[in-house]
Order: C-alpha cells, then sequence, then structure tokens
C-alpha cells in the first residue's frame, strides 16, 4: 500500500465527542486502519464499555478477557492486554469488556484515578523500545459518550484531541462544554493537550444543512478541520459486523476512500503546535 510519513514520535490522539453516534469509534477505527494500511504501527484503546471498537476491530472481548478494565482498576500492565487485529499485521487493539462499564465508579476510590492510563501508555511505549522493538507511531483512544473518568484518562493520556462531528442540526451544540473540559485538563492535568483535529462525518452534500453546518464548523476551526469529510455510506456501517474496517471489507468503496485520505491528512500534517481554540459559545 501507499506509505505515509512516520511521525517522530508517537502521536497519541483521543477521539472525543459527548454525544453519541456522531461517528468517535467508526473514526477510531477507520483511521487507525488507514495508517495501518500504510504501513505504520498502529494501537487502538477501546475506552468505551460498548465495545463497538473492539467488535469492529474483530478482537477477543467477552468477560473476563484482559482489556482496558484491569489496565485502569488492576494496574495491570498495557502488553497484558494487546491483541493483534487479524484485519491488519501492524494494528493493535486493547479491548474493551462489560467489567468497564463498572470502572467510572470504581475509579473514584483509587490513587491517581485520572492518570492511570496515561502511566501504563507510557510504559508500554518505553517497553517496547527497552525490548528493541519497533516504537508504535500512533495511538488512537475510543471514548464514551460522556465526560467522565474514562474520558479524563483518556484526556490526560493524549497530547490532541480529535473531535469528530455529525453534519446535522445541533451539530455545534455541547461544544463549548467538551472545549471547556479540555481547557481545564490542560491547565490541571496535560499542559499538552489540545484539540488538533476535526473531522465531518456522515455528511450528506446534497442536503443544504449539511453543506451550513459544515461551513459552520469550518469558520470556527479553519485550521482544525480536515479537507476530507466523510460521506454517509452504507459500506461504512456494514464494516463493523464483519469484524473489519471499511478500508479491508470494501477497499474501493466511498467510505473507504474517505477514511484513507482522512489518515493520509492527518499523517501528511504531521504533529501540530497547540492552536488557539475559539469560542463556540452562542453557536448553534
Ligand atoms: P459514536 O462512537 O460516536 O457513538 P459510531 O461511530 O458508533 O458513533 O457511529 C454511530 C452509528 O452510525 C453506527 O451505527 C455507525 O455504523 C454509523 N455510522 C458512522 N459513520 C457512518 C457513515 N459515515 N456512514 C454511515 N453510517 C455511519
Ligand atoms: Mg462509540
Amino acid at each position: 500500500g501507499r506509505r505515509f510519513p512516520r511521525p517522530g514520535s508517537t502521536r497519541i490522539i483521543t477521539i472525543a465527542n459527548q454525544k453519541g453516534g456522531v461517528g468517535k469509534t467508526t473514526t477510531t477505527v477507520n483511521l487507525a486502519a488507514g495508517l495501518a494500511q500504510a504501513g505504520l504501527n498502529v494501537l487502538v484503546i477501546d475506552n468505551d464499555p460498548q465495545g463497538n471498537a473492539s467488535t469492529a476491530l474483530g478482537v477477543e472481548h467477552r468477560a473476563g478477557t484482559p482489556s482496558v478494565y484491569e489496565v485502569l482498576v488492576d494496574g495491570a500492565p498495557l502488553s497484558s492486554a494487546v491483541q493483534q487485529c487479524p484485519d491488519l499485521p501492524t494494528l493493535w487493539c486493547v479491548p474493551a469488556t462489560i467489567d468497564l462499564s463498572g470502572a467510572e465508579i470504581e475509579l473514584v476510590s483509587l490513587v491517581s484515578r485520572e492518570t492511570r492510563l496515561r502511566k501504563a501508555v507510557d510504559d508500554f511505549l518505553e517497553e517496547r523500545i527497552a525490548q528493541g522493538l519497533e516504537p508504535i507511531d500512533y495511538v488512537l483512544v475510543d471514548c464514551p459518550p460522556s465526560l467522565g473518568l474514562l474520558t479524563v484518562n483518556a484526556f490526560v493520556v493524549g497530547r490532541e484531541v480529535l473531535i469528530p462531528i455529525q453534519c446535522e442540526y445541533y451539530a455545534l451544540e455541547g461544544l463549548s462544554q467538551l472545549l471547556k473540559t479540555i481547557e481545564l485538563i490542560k491547565a490541571h492535568l496535560n499542559p499538552r493537550l489540545h484539540v488538533s483535529t476535526i473531522l465531518l462525518t456522515m455528511y450528506d452534500g446534497r442536503t443544504n444543512l449539511a453543506q451550513q453546518v459544515a461551513a459552520e464548523v469550518r469558520e470556527h476551526f479553519p485550521e482544525q478541520t480536515l479537507k476530507t469529510s466523510i460521506p454517509r455510506s452504507v459500506r461504512i456501517s456494514e464494516a463493523p459486523s464483519h469484524g473489519q474496517s471499511v478500508i479491508t471489507y470494501d477497499p474501493s468503496s466511498t467510505g473507504a476512500l474517505a477514511y484513507l485520505e482522512a489518515a493520509r491528512e492527518v499523517a501528511d500534517r504531521g504533529r501540530p503546535e497547540p492552536l488557539p481554540v475559539p469560542s463556540v459559545d452562542g453557536a448553534s
């Protein structure tokens, strides 16, 4: 396949939006597959108790499977939970099991409750280097549709946040709350965190509404918004039931090509400098 540039060091990207159904998991899985198909080493962390990313990547995630839960709650090493995805040889996943649904509560009483995922990821990346293994180029963290401790852990591990925005009415609603949360994390827990990337998902250019929403998002986030937007595509929604990304499920589909193009854009931009994030108060 085509080659994308390797980042100088591991890029850790958290895919977040507290709204459900906007394409977080779909974006995590297919961006990861796009980067891995181009020869990069990619690790997906499924940080959502629903385990949709684990399903879509075809990895085992029955109750009791070593997962993000053991890493967060028991302090297990990340390496004990990493599985290779059947889809692509340089794509790995730390699955989520149903156990993770209890973690949000269990974490509250644990020490370093906000930084447990970061510690595990840092240790894992160092361990690979010490073992003489190739570095991981990208870590993508999928988040649940909430701003609780699981998402906080994902914001503390990440340097970059990617926000998928569905092109529909109310698209920007809730965005200012998300950006405020990111600013709080930045001030108190992770000074390097910034919104590097916005991706328009489920875009239907035939509707005026989608065009208006896309224009509004680009106006607010001219630097962050990728040129590529992801169209609505049946192939994208079918792929997870085959335990595959759309990129291997139907490589020539419009959905696969769009996610590959988005992955290329992310890789070509390299690690961006933190950008000032405009306020979206009063938007939408
Ligand atoms: P989230 O993780 O934000 O809750 P998902 O990625 O699970 O959102 O997407 C929600 C639903 O929309 C899923 O059923 C998914 O298959 C579908 N979907 C996501 N992106 C597309 C797309 N571009 N075209 C068609 N269906 C999509
Ligand atoms: Mg999801």
